[in-house]
């Protein structure tokens, strides 16, 4: 008999979990896979991305726990590849690595002023309202009547729900307990979300436009005059919706979501922090004062010592998944093919990564050296790490004390406690 394939996969969201099935299930090849996570915590995204008002989004997590029930599945979570062990370590200790760590940069849009207090990017107050250890700390500023998002994807429409929507429905989500009790005291009455160029070119879809419209207490305000004469292309039906919000009247005493295209910003100005932005629009420049700005224009991958780095599209250097002169080094998800497409579209990526795996691996390319699995083990054996099991006593946890108050789960945001409690069913 021969010994199984040892794959590491690194990153535990929906690239790495669909890698880890596509391994599993391998006809011809008999396959272990340990996955790392730097958080004690499994899912990426969907724990620490998707919006807390989509729990059918979230669900796809029962899927994940299938694969990771399966034998040969092991989950080494509060483990950081590139900290704790580096890539060279695992590249020797498996016969195969994939790295599926997503893309956990922000970026801002690029103007004059936006280092300036107020202005944050969408990771850092997506990754705060969903409770993420890293941006549990930081302070938005909802004392301000007014905040502006710039980007028109659907992040920005996340972000732009989460500041408007009702408190009661946001208690009957999974949102952090910090972030629901500073939005209970939010005083912002207006999102004006930034479209650089026209609703025809926006890249958010239609079920979250039409989401947006259905929210209760909250105007969408759009201009006639920014759509696009009839007779476009409007398959998907965002221009239509956006001409039926531009028909509706305003409601007393409502929050507003203003959906302004044509209109780039040029520069954040404010003595201390951000006062206002300064726009473009029709060829002239406009003041919006704001005292909190939100750049959801998309996330960059991070780079990791010992991967070659694509710094201007932030993913690593491949070919269908192939880490190029790197023999037995492979990518998938965001770190492969950028932060675009829907928790699905990591299903297809990552098949397609572990098809070029598994030939590697028939043809004899793939190899590991004992010694350093010993190494990997004896490093591994110091840390304290969360398995499976202990994500399950965590997740029991979460949703024990959130029963309490009537929520689905209160997460806890402190990865010592996360460690703790994983810690408790061997008591
Ligand atoms: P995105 O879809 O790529 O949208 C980025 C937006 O930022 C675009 O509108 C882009 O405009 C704009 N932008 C980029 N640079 C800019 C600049 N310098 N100034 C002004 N605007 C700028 O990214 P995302 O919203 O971060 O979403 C990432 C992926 O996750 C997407 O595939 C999205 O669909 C998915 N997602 C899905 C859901 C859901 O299914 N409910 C929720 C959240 C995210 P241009 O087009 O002009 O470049």
């Amino acid at each position: 008999m021969t010994a199984p394939l040892r794959v590491a996969v690194v990153g535990s969201g929906p690239s790495g979990f669909y890698s880890a099935a596509e391994l599993l299930a391998l006809p011809d090849l008999d396959v272990t896979v340990d996955m790392f996570d730097r958080l004690p915590t499994p899912f990426g995204l969907v724990r620490a991305g998707v919006a807390p008002d989509h729990p059918k989004i979230k669900s796809v997590t029962r899927v994940f726990e299938k694969t990771a029930a399966k034998t040969g599945f092991n989950f080494y979570g509060n483990v950081e590849v590139g900290r704790d062990v580096d890539a060279e370590e695992l590249a020797a200790a498996y016969d195969a690595v994939v790295y599926a760590q997503g893309a956990d940069r922000g970026r801002r849009a690029g103007f004059p002023g936006e280092q300036l207090v107020g202005n944050h990017t969408a990771a850092a107050f997506v990754g705060w309202y969903n409770g993420h250890p890293d941006y549990c700390g930081a302070d938005f500023n909802l004392a301000v009547t007014r905040a502006v998002v710039i980007g028109n994807g659907n992040v920005a429409l996340d972000v732009a729900r989460m500041l408007t929507m009702p408190v009661t429905a946001l208690e009957a989500t999974d949102i952090a307990s910090h972030a629901l009790h500073a939005l209970r005291h939010s005083r912002i009455e207006e999102v004006v979300v930034l479209g650089r160029r026209g609703p025809e070119h926006a890249a958010f879809t239609a079920p979250e436009l039409e989401e947006l419209g259905a929210l209760d207490g909250v105007d969408v305000v759009v201009d006639a005059a920014d759509l696009p004469d009839a007779g476009g292309d409007d398959s998907r039906g965002k221009l239509s919706m956006l001409a039926d919000f531009a028909m509706r009247h305003a409601t007393p005493g409502n929050k507003r979501i203003v959906l302004a295209f044509h209109t780039r910003p040029i520069e954040a100005v404010g003595a201390r922090g951000v006062e206002r932005l300064r726009v473009q629009r029709d060829g002239k420049q406009h003041n919006i004062s704001a005292g909190l700005v939100i750049h959801a224009v998309g996330y960059a991958g991070s780079r990791l010592a010992g991967l070659p780095f694509d710094d201007r599209r932030g993913v690593v250097c491949n070919e269908r998944g192939r880490v190029l002169g790197y023999p037995g080094v492979y990518v998938a998800g965001w770190i492969k093919r950028g932060p675009n497409g829907v928790i699905g579209t990591n299903k297809a990526c990552a098949r397609e990564t572990i098809e070029v795996l598994a030939a590697d691996a028939r043809a004899g390319a793939l190899a590991s050296v004992p010694a350093a699995q010993e190494s990997l083990r004896r490093k591994l054996v110091e840390r304290e790490v969360v398995d499976f099991g202990g994500w399950t006593v965590i997740d029991e946890h979460e949703r024990a004390v959130g029963q309490v108050s009537g929520r689905p789960r209160i997460k806890i945001t402190d990865v010592a406690e996360m460690v703790a409690v994983s810690q408790r069913r061997l008591g």
